[in-house]
Formats: structure tokens, sequence, C-alpha cells
């Protein structure tokens, strides 16, 4: 299967869908069928998240190989470094590979719910720059590595300028392409291009979109991941946020407007959070490609 940066050369811009393992068998097999209607939307790729929000780690490689062997896309696996000893990380990437996946997220992770003080000792990885310097050191080019970016800064990050240096960091070492966290205001993704452009990164840099069909998790998932929520979504959603469907309507408005501005702006694409849902992506994608 092939790596994402032979994908990037050929296209200027791509498409592609985020999912997370099911905790239940009954969800597992919905988002099969799920898939099977995303893959008819045609993404450049599709990523499947790794034990994030406490989920189901063990599945991550399995819907990922399924996506590649059943419906011939490039899949993206996401793999964290918390809890998981330097040897562990090894057996995990040798499965990987001998599943044919050659595509990986290298990220570090956030301690689990239920082990919320965990840390990293000797035979951990702390920073996810070593789990993309390690993937390179084992397997050279055989995959191709994205990180996270954040266009607000991490969280735990002290300033935005430290924050883009250490983005920079995980590409020297072996980092090829950069999937970011959600904003709701695309002046975080363009000045976020910017500082990293100034700093010498020429990797592309994937805007992570979420259409909102939720709006009270997003208001959690701001106070826990430090995403702003500008006055604008205030406005639009605050009155409605009782409202399911005018929710869902709402969010798929606002999502249209953002992507087509950011690919207006110069963006290399669109990375969907679907939170496994189908046509909320069906029906943003009917208008902005
Ligand atoms: P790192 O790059 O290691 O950064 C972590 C912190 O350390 C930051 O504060 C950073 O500023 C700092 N730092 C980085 N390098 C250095 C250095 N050299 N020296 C000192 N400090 C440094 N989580 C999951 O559990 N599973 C997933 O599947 C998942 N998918 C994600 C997908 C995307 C697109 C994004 C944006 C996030 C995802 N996350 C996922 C969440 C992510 O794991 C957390 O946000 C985590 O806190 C940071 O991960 P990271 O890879 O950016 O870590």
């Amino acid at each position: 299967m092939r790596r994402l940066p032979e994908i990037f050369q050929e296209k200027q811009k791509t498409f592609s869908f985020e999912l997370f393992p099911p905790k239940t068998e009954q969800g597992y097999a919905n988002l099969l069928l799920t898939i099977a209607q995303l893959a008819e939307l045609k993404p450049d790729f599709i990523s499947c998240t790794y034990g994030a929000g406490g989920g189901n780690r063990d599945k991550t490689f399995e819907i990922a190989q399924h996506i590649q062997d059943k419906h011939g896309i490039p899949a993206v696996a996401h793999l964290t470094c918390v809890l998981n000893t330097q040897t562990q990380i090894k057996d995990i990437l040798d499965d990987i590979h001998r599943r044919g996946l050659r595509n990986i997220l290298a990220l570090r992770g956030d301690p689990p719910i239920d082990n919320p003080h965990w840390t990293p000792g000797p035979q951990n990885f702390r920073y996810s720059y070593e789990l993309c310097r390690f993937i390179r050191q084992y397997f050279n080019d055989d995959f191709g590595i994205g990180v996270a970016g954040f266009p607000e800064g991490h969280p735990a990050c002290p300033s935005i300028e430290r924050d883009a240096f250490y983005l920079k960091n995980k590409l020297q070492n072996g980092g090829d392409f950069v999937i970011t966290q959600l904003f709701l205001d695309n002046q975080y993704y363009f000045h976020y291009v910017r500082r990293l452009t100034d700093i010498g990164v020429t990797a592309k840099i994937i805007p992570g979109v979420l259409p909102i069909a939720n709006y009270n998790r997003i208001l959690e998932f701001s106070k826990k991941d430090g995403v702003t929520i500008p006055d604008k979504v205030k406005k639009i959603f605050e009155p409605i946020k009782d409202d399911p469907e005018k929710t869902l309507e709402a969010g798929k408005a606002f999502a249209i407007e953002q992507c087509k501005d950011l690919l207006q702006g110069g963006a290399p694409g669109i990375h969907f959070y679907t939170l496994n849902k189908y046509q909320p992506v069906a029906d943003i994608l009917k208008e902005i490609k």
C-alpha cells in the first residue's frame, strides 16, 4: 500500500477521514458498514485512532487493515507512546508492518482516565519525536509518518513559538506530514502555518476539521484541549444546543464555510474528524470538492 508522501507528490489537495475503534461488538459491526459508505466518497486516506479517550487499542490495526484490504484505501494507524514500553512499541510496529500498513500517525498520547498519574520511565518514550526517530531507525522509509500539530499550541506547552519548534523537531526526526488538532477560527490555522513556514517547515500541514454535532461536547473538548470557542460559534450554537437536528444542520453549514475558506487560503486538503458518522461528511464534501 502506498505511503502518504507519495500520494502528496501527486495530489495538491487531499480529503481524508478519521475514525475511532468502537468499544462494543455491535459498534464494530456498525463501523464496518460506515467504512463501506465512506469508501464510496473515495477519500485519499482514512486514519484510525489508538486509545484516544480510553478507546479500544486492540482494534486500531484491524480496522486500518480492513480499510486497506477490503476497500483499497490507504490507512493511517495512529500509535501512541503512553503505557507502551519501547520493546512493546517495536512489537506493535512489527505487527503493523506485517499487516501491510505503511502509514502511521506517531503520537505521545495522554495518560488514560483510569491511570491519570502515569508517567514515562526509562523504558518508555517521553515525546512523540522519539517515536518518529525509532520508526525511522528500524524501518527506514517503509512508513509514511504523520505527527500531530496544534494551531493554538499544545495546552501543556508554555508558548506557541516553543510549540512550533517542537513540531519542527518531530519532522526533523522522521515525521513527513502534520495533521492538526481541530480549531474553530481559521486564523489559528493560517497563523500556525506562517509560524512554521518562517522557521523552515515545508511539510504539508493538513487541517483537522470537526463538523459540530453536539455543542456540549465541544465545550468539554475546548476546556480539556485548549480549543478556543470564538464568539461567532457561540452565537450560532448556544441558542440551539439542546436541539440535535438544528445543531447538526448548523454544524454542517459552519464546516462547509470553514473548509471553503481553508482551501481558498491554501490548505493542502481537509482531514475530517468523522466521529464514525457518514452523513455529515458526505454532505460537506458534496459542497466543497
Ligand atoms: P508530543 O509531540 O510528544 O508533545 C507533547 C507535549 O510535550 C507538548 O506539550 C509539547 O509541547 C511537548 N514537547 C514536545 N517535544 C518536546 C521536547 N523535545 N522537549 C520538551 N517538550 C516537548 N491521542 C491518543 O491517545 N490517540 C490518538 O489516536 C490520537 N490521535 C490524535 C490525532 C491528532 C491529529 C491530534 C492533533 C491529536 C491526537 N491525539 C491522540 C492526542 C495527542 O496524543 C495528545 O494531544 C498529546 O497530549 C500530545 O501528543 P503529541 O504527539 O503532540 O505529543
